[in-house]
């Protein structure tokens, strides 16, 4: 309510973002049913203890656990798709169980690979499927445009108001788009790009969250103090940026290092750009109008996205690219309706499709992609061919 007040002050049209968990008890119409969100603020990390987040284990595999035909198989880690490239068709997957140690084949029609963003391009690699992005030639397909999200942002202080951190509900929040990407004249300014700027209550867990003023020790009494004086009384103002795909950012695999399972491990090659610089830079001035306009007792210092690229450095989870759909197979792996180019019984689903990060959280158009596939599922196993 304070970030909406102060975005509105602003001219600013704040809006809810939608998110997974349920205000009240809720039976959907496949009739499975969601719990009463708690405000417990666990649910961005963990699992749900009061089932009120929408996630597979609670409104999907219950249900298909009642289809007959459908199995669940646990502790299962494939480790390849077999490929015949000449047919250009997959004939199943090979997995290990991992309590047994055996390995499995397992026939399929139709193989659909989701194994996150970039588990999805190193199975593709590890099988190889597809031409392996190079980034000297420019050729190759697979790993290329790996791009992450643009996290900046900055703290806000109140010390009259409680915030209360440890009553929250994951990713609910009070955004703004004004600055997403199109939704802004660009002229001049020197990038591509821009996202989203809101705020959220969430992850008051005392490890996690420890906002405390500019200036304050890094440990000691005074540290205390003010973690004391400060805990119930501050949040942040975040922007979620876009990030675009360049020439040398990309994933192949690792030449060294390698798993459990004596596979290569996924490289990432990669680092922020001046676009990205640039965007956040000035979104994150941006944000800074908005935390002053909040009526802050103190306005932290705000953090834009400096280089080098840190991975060891919280900046969401949200990596997107590496098996990018397209209309070209020359520059795509997988065509509009998912299928592999170079598979046609090859369906891969995942942020990994997309061609850059727009800014927005991957998970919601992620959702819309897995439906629009289970259509064209329904087409494929009726006639299958290139959709
Ligand atoms: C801490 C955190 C917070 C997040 N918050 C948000 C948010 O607020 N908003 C948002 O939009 N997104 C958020 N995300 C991103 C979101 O979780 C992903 O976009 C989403 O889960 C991707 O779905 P997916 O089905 O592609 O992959 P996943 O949900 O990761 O599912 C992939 C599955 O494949 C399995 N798997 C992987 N490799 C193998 C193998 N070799 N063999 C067998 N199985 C395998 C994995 O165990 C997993 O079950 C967050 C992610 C994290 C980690």
């Amino acid at each position: 309510m304070i970030f909406a007040k102060a975005a509105e002050s602003l001219g600013y049209k704040p809006f809810p973002m939608a998110a997974a968990n349920s205000p009240s008890p809720y039976t959907n119409p496949d009739g499975m049913q969601l719990g009463q969100c708690q405000f417990c603020g666990h649910c961005e990390r963990f699992i749900c203890e009061a089932n009120a987040k929408a996630s597979p284990q609670v409104l999907l595999y219950p249900m298909l656990q009642k289809r007959k035909g459908f199995e669940l198989r646990l502790h299962s880690h494939v480790t390849r798709i077999d490929y015949d490239k000449k047919a250009r068709r997959v004939s199943g997957v090979r997995y290990i169980d991992r309590l047994s140690g055996e390995e499995y084949v397992q026939p399929a029609d139709i193989v659909i690979l989701g194994l996150f963003t970039m588990s999805n391009t190193r199975q593709l690699l590890l099988s190889g499927i597809g031409k392996p992005y190079d980034p000297r030639a420019g050729t190759g397909v697979v790993g290329k445009n790996f791009c992450h999200q643009t996290m900046s942002g900055v703290n806000v202080h109140f010390k009259d108001r409680w915030i209360n951190p440890f009553l929250a509900a994951g990713a609910s929040q009070t955004c703004i788009d004004e600055f997403n990407e199109d939704n802004f004249d660009h002229s001049g300014l020197g990038f591509f790009g821009g996202g989203y700027i809101y705020s959220n209550i969430t992850s008051g867990r005392p490890i996690t969250k420890r906002i405390v003023p500019p200036g304050t020790p890094q440990w000691g009494r005074k540290w205390k103090q003010a973690n004391a004086d400060w805990y119930a009384h501050s949040f942040n103002i975040y922007v979620h940026g876009s990030w675009y795909p360049h020439r040398e950012n990309y994933l192949d695999l690792d030449p060294t290092y390698r798993d459990a399972y004596g596979q290569p491990l996924l490289r990432m090659t990669f680092d922020i750009r001046e676009n990205e610089l640039r965007m956040s830079e000035y979104l994150t001035k941006k944000t800074v109008e908005i935390a002053r306009a909040s009526g802050a007792t103190i306005v932290g210092t705000p953090s834009p996205r400096k280089g080098p690229y840190d991975s060891r450095v919280y900046q969401t989870t949200h990596v997107t690219g590496g098996t990018i759909m397209g209309a070209d197979p020359r520059t795509s792996v997988v065509s509009p309706h998912l299928q592999h180019w170079d598979a046609q019984n090859l369906f891969v689903v995942g942020a990994s499709v997309y061609p850059f990060n727009a800014g927005y959280n991957p998970t919601g158009p992620l959702g819309a992609l897995a439906l629009k596939l289970g259509d064209d599922l329904v087409r494929y196993a009726q006639r299958p061919q290139m959709l």
